[in-house]
């Protein structure tokens, strides 16, 4: 083969940078003509149709100006971060005057509508913004991520709590989460650069909304030197995760000495920054040098001392990927920056085989490596976007096998009331008419059994009917864990 040429070893030090200083992939090389001029051994397989290798296209075009306030906006505009937070759309009216001549009157009162009841917050940046097709919002998969409809929801889930998984019952203080024998959570601030409907942590992310009075996690020293004393003080959490709210909200300075903090604890050996970022507004990367500076040279001190700092995306749909976050992600791979991605498994996103491939494929050829998909948590007012666990590992049996092994990511759900990650396929029983599935966690709490709720409207008739009658609630939950052989231990959430 032949060798790579050498390019810029260090695109974000010294002089302007632009996407053009970012090394470009290797899959846009051609082939040597040596290779061209072997003869080709018989195939085996049926060749595969180009259209079929689609996740490898990352088309240049401007989409960004087919949104009428965006078409004069060139590219260099559209990357400058500036200019994505001075027209980040947090408002009904702001999308009106930001979308409404390209949607219908009607859909934009029904999002007003939606806004009324969601526990989450709008913030949507031009990207984002882009991203999504106007001419069908109501089945894009990225407005269903970010923008509620009053006329699709469908009622909670009987047994939905909130705060499922119970996160501020196991922090010793506020902001820090111990769940995990040698990992811990460290939510950092609660702001994000974009609000997610389905965000399990609702209960803090974002401002408060008329459904929900946030407990906020602000980026404060007092608050930071209180969860970095903890780690500290327990010699066993060797890991932690750098969560919030989004780090990508965090000025570079806080950003850096909150990441050599935390690499100042000598059995602190691995740190992850998890921000969404990449998936709306992936030119920060490009552009705010300051605060890729700040990752990358925790990342670079952190392998001088043997210690792990890398990002972990939030990417859910093939959509949210363009040239601009793959130009980020070489920018962050040139630079030796390990990034991983965890995917939210949402009805009408990312629900579909072909789809989830598609994304899995797309994430590994920008060199991110797909790590989780999540069962959705059982979440306040975002019923219609969950799915039953048998679509779950359905979806799972067509991605395992379609692509590396390495890049194959687990399908797990955090168990509701603490219980954390469990394998999707581990559970102790599943019941399908009535979508009750019981979990065990033995490392996190041996004497109790968990329990996940599939959403009634996936219901075949025979459960929604028992669902529908509350007497039936508790018993058709007995009936599971008796069935599993567990009725020995105890509910993390009261039955
Ligand atoms: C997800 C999570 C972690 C990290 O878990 P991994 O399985 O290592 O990714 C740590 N603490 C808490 C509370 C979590 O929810
Ligand atoms: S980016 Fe993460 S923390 Fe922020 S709203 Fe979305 S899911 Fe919640």
């Amino acid at each position: 083969m032949k060798p790579r040429t050498q390019r810029a070893a260090n695109p974000a030090g010294g002089g302007a940078q632009s996407v053009a200083d970012v090394p470009s992939a290797a899959a846009e090389e051609p082939p040597s003509s040596a290779l061209l001029d072997l003869a080709i051994p018989p195939a085996l397989k049926p060749a595969v149709a180009v259209a079929d290798l689609g996740h490898r296209d990352f088309p240049e075009d401007p989409f960004w100006q087919r949104i009428p306030r965006f078409a004069s906006i060139d590219l260099d505009t559209f990357l400058d971060p500036a200019f994505q937070n001075r027209h980040t759309v947090t408002s009904a009216a702001g999308l009106r005057e930001a979308v409404g001549s390209l949607v219908a009157e009607a859909f934009l009162d029904d999002v007003e509508a939606g806004l009324r009841e969601a526990p989450m917050n709008m913030r949507l940046s031009p990207y984002v913004l882009s991203r999504i097709d106007w001419r069908e919002p109501y089945g894009d998969p990225v407005r269903r991520q970010f923008l509620p409809t009053a006329s699709t929801r469908v009622p909670d889930h009987p047994r939905l709590a909130f705060d499922s998984l119970h996160e501020q019952a196991d922090s010793p203080t506020p902001g820090l989460v111990h769940r995990y024998p040698d990992k811990a959570l460290f939510l950092a601030l609660d702001v994000c650069p974009v609000y997610c409907r389905f965000c399990t942590r609702s209960y803090a992310i974002g401002g408060s909304t008329s459904t929900v009075r946030k407990q906020g996690f602000k980026p404060q020293p007092s608050r930071w030197q209180a969860g970095l004393a903890y780690v500290a003080s327990r010699p066993e959490i060797e890991d932690v995760v750098l969560s919030g709210g989004d780090a990508f909200m965090l000025p570079a300075r806080m950003l850096s000495e909150l990441l050599m903090a935390l690499l100042a604890i000598p059995h602190v050996r691995r740190v992850r920054v998890a921000s969404k970022g990449p998936a709306v507004m992936p030119m920060k990367i490009l552009r705010d040098r300051a605060w890729t500076d700040a990752l990358c040279d925790a990342v670079d001190h952190g392998r001088a001392h043997g210690q792990e700092v890398c990002l972990h995306t939030h990417v859910n749909s093939p959509e949210e990927m363009t040239f601009i976050t793959r130009q980020a992600m070489n920018l962050l791979f040139s630079r030796g920056v390990k990034v991983r991605n965890q995917t939210v498994l949402i009805r009408g996103v990312n629900d579909d085989a072909r789809r989830m491939i598609h994304l899995v494929r797309r994430l590994s050829a920008i060199n991110v490596q797909p790590y989780y998909v999540y069962q959705h948590d059982m979440v306040k007012g975002v019923e219609e976007l969950r799915t039953s666990l048998a679509e779950s590992i359905e979806l799972e049996r067509w991605v395992r096998g379609a692509t590396a092994g390495f890049n194959t990511p687990t399908f797990v759900m955090d168990a509701p009331g603490g219980g954390g990650k469990r394998d999707l396929h581990s559970y102790e029983r599943y019941d399908e008419t009535t979508g009750i599935s019981v979990y065990r966690s033995p490392s996190v709490d041996p004497g109790r059994y968990y329990v996940y709720f599939d959403p009634l409207d996936r219901l075949p008739a025979e459960g929604r009917r028992r669902w529908a009658d509350p007497a039936e609630h508790a018993r058709m939950i007995k009936e599971v864990v008796l069935a599993a052989g567990l009725a020995a231990l105890e509910p993390a959430i009261p039955v």
